[in-house]
């Protein structure tokens, strides 16, 4: 399922506003976002992320519909599942979440109950005795960012590998 996308809601909110600038300065931000979500297609967080799994010699799936929360990675050997979250989305507690002041409650309970969904994704999937790593966007922003992400990343696989060893029978 795709969600409304952040566009989305920067749209609905210069729509439902009634002061004129705010609706103006809303619409903008709207569009400037829509652009830079194009100019970053291709080098999109997930799929960063899933080139850092096919580098390091894993096989993986994508959005396995038989967990909870459909990974957007799922590593069979480390029974592994990979978030890569939006911190928006997500309602990530730094500095790039900001949800815009004057948000509608509407839209605040709508992220509310995505962090609470999290909650118990991780939850059930920690029951299936699967691993649970979430990679944030505000953790690839930049160059240095995405490095040290990556080094830390590839660390907890390989610590994990060591991990697995003797239980590949388990695999599923
Ligand atoms: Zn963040």
């Amino acid at each position: 399922m795709k969600k409304p996308g952040k566009a989305a809601m920067l749209l609905h909110e210069a729509k439902e506003s009634e002061d004129p600038e705010e609706k103006e300065r809303l619409g903008k931000e709207a569009r400037s976002y829509i652009m830079s979500r194009i100019r970053g297609k291709d080098t999109s967080p997930e799929l960063l992320v899933r080139s850092w799994v096919r580098e390091a010699g894993y096989r993986y799936r994508l959005n396995d519909r038989r967990f909870p929360g459909s990974p957007d990675i799922y590593v069979p050997r480390l029974r592994l599942a990979i978030f890569v979250n939006g911190c928006f989305w997500h309602l990530h507690e730094c500095q790039s979440t900001k949800v815009p002041s004057g948000a509608s409650p509407y839209w605040l309970m709508k992220l509310e109950r995505n962090k609470e969904r999290d909650r118990w994704n991780y939850k059930k999937l920690d029951e299936m005795g699967i691993r649970v790593l979430v990679v944030w966007e505000c953790e690839l922003r930049t160059k240095s960012l995405r490095e040290k992400t990556m080094e830390a990343f590839l660390s907890s696989l390989k610590e994990m590998d060591a991990l697995a060893e003797g239980k590949q029978n388990e695999v599923i």
